[in-house]
């Protein structure tokens, strides 16, 4: 998502770009690479704890209808969002500071207006952000950036990079595609971090696990973000409202942190969860926190996938050289998607400064 937003922000500022990277593939019996954005929908907001996220979210929401418009790809879906947190108001300043139509929401109007069930015991009080958060596509967006890029010149190479090393000239990028040597690289590797350039960056690759579920007809729902769930399994949640699915169904999508977290300690550990389909155990903690939830729909169907989430020590994205003529973009934080336009203009001018 990052690496693609970079594409398109260096390819219209007229730098000679080339965008390197691989369709998601059509199995996860693989080695990979794999990705974090190999789904149909992502929060987007701008209400957020800390900055600079809302700041990064508000820029690249922005900035959405022009990647629309000039792609002619729709990602976009402003059905408002709900946080549910002992610091609702913090993430609501937060926005409101950065434009957001943000206001508190008592959690009995949030249980009338959408069937939004949340025991009071918790502590929990909740916000509501209004148009334009929402629901992006995550796939849909990366494949907009990217026609964006080839529209404003740039090459793109959907494989991956298999080698990359330092030459006379440049640095050379190897692959099933031949070679290639540039003046200057940008690892948006996401999960794999700067290993192609043989270094390891302090991150954390957590192993996570989405729960799909197909709905009864209800109220229409807002993304929703919840912290301290009622479940002693998860530390927080979020899910994203029913939306379609290539399997043709539409499906709400929700997800966690887990209580404990699981870790890749290698890139191997990561093609394993993906080729594993992810735990059964956090699927059932978050079936059973979707329903609690919503305690008046009925779940006709569900299943689960495993995903990662990639987080650095300091809870921000690592823009950084590594090397004298390669940066890394990494460390989504779980947060990236909604303001990967923005990540990836900063990471293009780290680059390539204008
Ligand atoms: C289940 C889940 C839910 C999430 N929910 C939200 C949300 O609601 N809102 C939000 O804002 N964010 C959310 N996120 C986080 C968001 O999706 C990530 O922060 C974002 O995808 C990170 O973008 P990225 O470009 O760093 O990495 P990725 O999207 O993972 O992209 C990395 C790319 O690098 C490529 N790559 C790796 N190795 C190579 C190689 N050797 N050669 C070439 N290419 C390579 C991969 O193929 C991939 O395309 C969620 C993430 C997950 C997994």
């Amino acid at each position: 998502m990052i690496g693609a937003a970079a594409a398109r922000h260096l390819a219209e500022r007229g730098v000679s770009t080339m965008l390197i990277g691989p369709d998601e593939p059509a199995s996860f019996d693989t080695d990979g690479p794999y990705s974090s954005h190999f789904d149909q929908g992502r929060v987007t907001r701008i209400s957020a704890f800390v900055e600079p996220w809302s700041s990064w979210a508000a820029a690249s929401i922005t900035r959405y209808p022009e990647i629309a418009a000039t792609s002619g790809l729709s990602f976009h879906d402003p059905v408002g969002l709900t946080v549910i947190s002992q610091v609702a108001d913090t993430a609501a300043t937060v926005g409101q500071d950065q434009g957001a139509e943000v206001a508190a929401i008592s959690l009995s109007d949030l249980a009338r207006r959408t069937g939004i069930t949340v025991t009071p015991d918790f502590g929990h009080e909740a916000i509501w952000e209004g148009a334009p958060a929402g629901v992006i596509n995550p796939r849909v967006l990366v494949e907009a950036q990217t026609r964006c890029a080839e529209l404003a010149g740039a090459a793109v190479i959907r494989e991956a990079v298999d080698d990359l090393h330092d030459t006379d000239d440049g640095v050379e990028l190897r692959g099933t595609f031949g070679s290639v040597t540039v003046d200057r690289v940008l690892l948006a590797t996401g999960a794999y971090g700067a290993d192609l350039a043989g270094v390891t960056l302090p991150i954390e690759r957590r192993l996570r696990t989405i729960l799909l579920a197909e709905l009864d007809d209800g109220p229409d729902l807002p993304t929703m973000i919840i912290n301290d769930p009622p479940h002693e399994k998860l530390e927080e949640a979020y899910w994203v409202p029913p939306v379609l699915f290539p399997n043709g169904r539409t499906l709400l999508k929700i997800g966690g942190d887990s209580i404990p977290k699981l870790t890749a300690s290698s890139n191997e550990d990561i093609g394993a969860w993906f080729r594993g389909g992810g735990s059964e155990e956090e699927a059932q903690a978050l079936l059973e926190l979707l329903q609690s939830m919503l305690p008046e729909r009925t779940i006709t169907w569900h299943t689960h996938k495993p995903c990662v989430v990639t987080y650095p020590e300091t809870g921000l994205p690592i823009l950084d050289f590594v090397s004298d003529r390669v940066a890394v973009a990494v460390g989504g934080c779980g947060a990236a998607a909604k303001s990967s336009d923005e990540i990836g203009r900063l990471a293009g001018e780290l680059v390539v400064p204008s």
